[in-house]
């Protein structure tokens, strides 16, 4: 029956996000009663976030329903949120078991930040999917992937629960913090076969950082700003033989596009005039942990010098 009905009416009818699944609520259940926690998100990130106290504007936005003490959701805000500064979002862990992708983006606002004080508003949510960092996880517990679920009516409680946050916040530019590792090959994209009953497309893990940029709204220039702060840290990844990254081809050295609103992606969201989505590779001989998370800052203070940079352009252009 499903394919005699319009697309319009099939994402009408999308409603449990479930449809095109060969698991039933069954098996969603037993998979997740298999993940247990390896790691603690209240040591490794609700400590942290409450010490930015003081520093930052600590608002908590929700729970995960499943366990609501547990996994209490934050966002951190710049404590003079001014509407003539513009707004930069940072956002980690919407992939959970990314860990630089979190602890970069609290590694930025306790030694980055700073810099940038008085020129931007920061708003940060370190962590979108708690229990996928403890679990460490790309999925959250009902099995979905928060990363394809930024939509209205997502049947995502992460998703739901940022999207409801950021509804005042309009961000400028927005810094989406992920990993590529060698599990998303071993682990998950096998395990997303076994849920949707069809093989995965296999794809060579690239060594070393990228970029993803937005196919409707690349910023080049802005993606390349990036490049070059994070090479100053470790290596950035170069094309397979085919001269693509994780299948897709090379925009420029260490830079993806991918059509974010389309693939509903947390980078996505927004109306952002730039929009990025950080890619480190934790599982390279050549990276420590804090090598990576040096990464992500880099990432995101390239981003904004460039940003400045044009900021400051503009200013000599109103004064003429
Ligand atoms: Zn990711």
């Amino acid at each position: 029956m499903a394919a005699e009905l319009s697309k319009e009416t099939r994402s009408k009818v999308s409603l449990t996000g479930m449809e095109d699944w060969k698991w039933t609520k069954t098996d969603v259940d037993r998979w997740s009663r298999e993940q247990t926690p390896k790691r603690s998100y209240n040591e490794e990130v609700v400590g942290r976030v409450l010490e930015l106290r003081g520093r930052f504007e600590v608002q908590q936005y929700g729970a995960l329903s499943q366990d609501p003490k547990r996994y209490p959701l934050y966002l951190l805000k710049s404590p003079n949120f001014s509407p003539d500064k513009k707004t930069i979002l940072i956002t980690g862990g919407v992939h959970g078991y990314e860990t630089s992708g979190v602890q970069g983006a609290l590694g930025f606002l306790e030694r980055a930040a700073g810099q940038f004080d008085g020129k931007f508003n920061f708003v940060c949510v370190p962590c979108v999917s708690p229990w996928a960092y403890e679990t460490i996880n790309r999925w959250n517990a009902q099995a979905f992937d928060p990363n394809r679920s930024f939509r209205d009516g997502s049947p995502v409680e992460e998703c739901q629960l940022f999207l409801r946050a950021m509804k005042d916040i309009k961000p400028f530019a927005h810094f989406d913090l992920h990993e590529t590792t060698d599990t998303d090959n071993t682990v998950f994209r096998p395990a997303k076969g076994e849920r949707d009953g069809k093989a995965e497309e296999w794809s060579e893990i690239p060594d070393g950082f990228y970029a993803v940029g937005d196919t409707k709204n690349p910023q080049a220039d802005f993606q390349k700003a990036i490049i070059e702060s994070v090479r100053e840290v470790t290596h950035i990844a170069q094309a397979d033989e085919n001269g693509n990254i994780i299948g897709t081809p090379l925009e420029q050295e260490g830079v993806v596009n991918y059509d974010f609103k389309e693939s509903k992606l947390c980078a996505g969201f927004s109306d952002a005039v730039y929009t990025t989505t950080t890619e480190v590779y934790p599982d390279s001989p050549r990276v420590t942990d804090e090598i990576c998370v040096n990464a992500q800052i880099a990432a995101i203070v390239g981003g904004l010098n460039y940003l400045l940079k044009q900021e400051e352009f503009s200013d000599v252009q109103q004064e003429w």
